[in-house]
């Protein structure tokens, strides 16, 4: 890709390769303009592959009464169900009401009423009251002393790397380049010093090129001001990021069969512990944070503030901080508030997400959700259409093109038709691959994962486990390799498997074996191979960090 960037003028040049811009670059090859993506890492690298993993409306953006945003949100959930059901699913979560709770079951019951009424009544499911006695049988872990009662709603889980993965590649196989290991170092301007392209660096050679571009749209999350500085487009702040903690432990140490909101004991902001197949997820801490993207991790203070709320919902399931198997922090690319309302608290400041045009015509987009980026996506492509006078289409077309399936989701809504691609793949294999691995291929690739059970059966040294524990296998790396842009063994290990946040070792016994397939496949030298596994020791040193540190 980086060989072809910087021939002729593009449309539109997008910089950064998270879901914000994977899904603009997809939106405008959908309608047919020309793009390129500069990504300055790996794609789904920043804020994308560090979420809390859900597409949701938001439950307490209803209490915080940002109704507008409930709406687009639930909206966005059911369209993105049907664009990607492999990888967007229906997760039930409880909403515990205890006695002494501010809102009682019969005001939770009527907000839940109107979230299920904001999605048109097309949630996954209703929501449902709970009786105290009932729940206990429906979710044991919990604690029910002093409980009034709960509520069951729906929402969807997701994994956003592969989201945006899938998004990205969507968007190449209409004809989009992404080139990724780019970052943007400048901006090339015309005589009037509007913005006509980029200067662009290869991460791994140091050459430098312009690229050219009718319309420079920065997509760069929480890296927006700096890009902006880089571009020289202005100084001025527009964000205020705030950091989000998240860590994971066995199921067995906290076993559940929904999510389950939480409200911190010490200041009530909610969270969530999440049921993540043989492991359980806790998330998210929400504080404001001025750090590098990049070097943003968990602390021991972020742990213990997570642990003191599993101690108040579960506390026959005490943890300790050495029952985490990893964590992962990253930065919300919000929105700074108006003067006037400094004031706020970090979780009431807006999740909405702003368009905006400097002077010299670039175009940024920056807040959001990872639920809207369709969305956001459809409206930053009509500015960019605006500007360079590009094709119009009429906004049903547009909806259309959007909402087409992603590549992993031709005919994968019905359940029976998952249990069919099981049977597939498995006969595809001839039984050589365990029901656990069958399942997670489907899972995780929907409607490819034959293709990958093609590359087994070529090749049965594929079909080897990446980690004891887990059902990731040898393919799923040349997949990574071959069809999804991953470069490096933490591409691989981070955001096109789960291997570093769900396998025991967090992927450290296989690191090795990754750098060697790589390094086989793109021809990297032994200083290359060892640089690599050695960055993935870093990463992971970097989410255990918190266990050398005193709370
Ligand atoms: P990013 O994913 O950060 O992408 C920006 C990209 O730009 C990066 O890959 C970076 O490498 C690249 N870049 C930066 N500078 C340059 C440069 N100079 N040149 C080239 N490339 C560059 N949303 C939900 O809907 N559901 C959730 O459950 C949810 N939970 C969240 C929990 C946490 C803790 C956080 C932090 C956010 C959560 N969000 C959630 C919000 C959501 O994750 C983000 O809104 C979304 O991922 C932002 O995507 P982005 O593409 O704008 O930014």
């Amino acid at each position: 890709m980086w060989d072809r960037l910087g021939q002729g003028t593009v449309d539109v040049l997008v910089i950064g390769g998270g879901i914000t811009g994977a899904g603009i670059a997809r939106d405008a090859a959908l309608r047919g303009l020309s793009v390129a993506v500069c990504e300055m890492r790996d794609l789904a690298y920043g804020t994308s592959s560090r979420s809390t993993k859900l597409v949701h409306g938001g439950l307490r953006y209803l209490e915080q009464g940002d109704v507008g945003l409930v709406f687009e949100s639930v909206t966005e959930r059911g369209v993105l169900t049907k664009m990607a059901p492999h990888l967007v699913r229906p997760l039930g979560f409880v909403l515990p009401v205890f006695e002494d709770a501010k809102r009682g079951l019969a005001i939770v019951d009527t907000g839940l009423w109107i979230y299920d009424a904001l999605s048109l009544f097309r949630s996954p499911k209703v929501h449902r009251r709970v009786r105290k006695t009932k729940l206990a049988k429906e979710e044991p872990s919990l604690k029910v002393d002093g409980l009034e009662g709960a509520a069951i709603y729906y929402d969807c889980a997701t994994d956003d790397a592969r989201l945006t993965v899938e998004t990205a590649m969507d968007a190449v196989a209409h004809g989009a380049l992404v080139s990724t290991w780019t970052r943007v170092v400048g901006v090339v301007r015309d005589e009037g010093g509007a913005v006509v392209g980029a200067r662009v660096r290869c991460e791994r050679t140091g050459e430098e090129r312009d690229v050219r571009a009718r319309c420079v749209v920065n997509a760069t999350g929480p890296w927006t001001d700096q890009t902006r500085a880089v571009t020289g487009s202005s100084d001025a702040k527009i964000l205020r990021p705030t950091k989000g903690v998240h860590f994971v432990v066995d199921a067995a140490k906290l076993p559940l069969t929904h999510g389950v909101l939480l409200q911190h004991p010490s200041d009530a902001r909610v969270m969530f512990a999440i049921p993540w197949g043989d492991r359980t997820y806790v998330g998210t801490t929400d504080t404001d944070a001025d750090s590098d993207p990049s070097e943003v991790r968990a602390t021991s203070e972020d742990i213990a503030y997570l642990l003191a709320a599993c101690e108040a919902y579960f506390p026959r399931f005490p943890l300790t901080p050495d029952d985490i198997i990893a964590t992962w922090a990253g930065l919300r690319p919000l929105l700074a508030p108006p003067d006037e309302n400094d004031h706020l608290s970090e979780s009431q400041v807006s999740r909405e997400h702003h368009l905006m045009v400097d002077r010299d015509g670039l175009v940024t987009i920056a807040g959001g959700k990872l639920t809207t980026f369709r969305l956001m996506a459809m409206e930053t492509v009509d500015e960019v259409v605006r500007r360079i006078d590009g094709p119009r289409i009429p906004k049903r077309r547009r909806e259309k093109l959007s909402r087409g399936l992603l590549p992993g989701a031709a005919n994968l809504t019905k359940p029976l038709v998952r249990k069919q691609l099981e049977s597939r793949v498995s006969a595809i294999v001839d039984d050589s691959l365990e029901p656990d691995v069958v399942r997670h291929l489907v899972e995780v690739y929907g409607a490819l994962a034959p293709r990958l059970a093609a590359l087994v059966a070529r090749n049965p040294t594929l079909g080897a486990r990446l980690a004891a524990d887990r059902p990731e296998i040898l393919a799923q790396v040349e997949w990574a390799a071959e069809m999804e842009m991953a470069c490096t063994v933490e591409d691989v290990l981070v955001r096109r498997t789960q291997i570093f946040f769900r396998a025991r070792d967090q992927g450290l016994g296989v690191a090795e074996t990754v750098a060697a397939y790589l390094g086989e496949k793109f021809g990297l030298d032994a200083v290359e191979r060892a640089r690599q596994v050695e960055a993935y020791r870093d990463e992971v040193a970097r989410s255990r960090a918190f266990r050398s540190e005193r709370p």
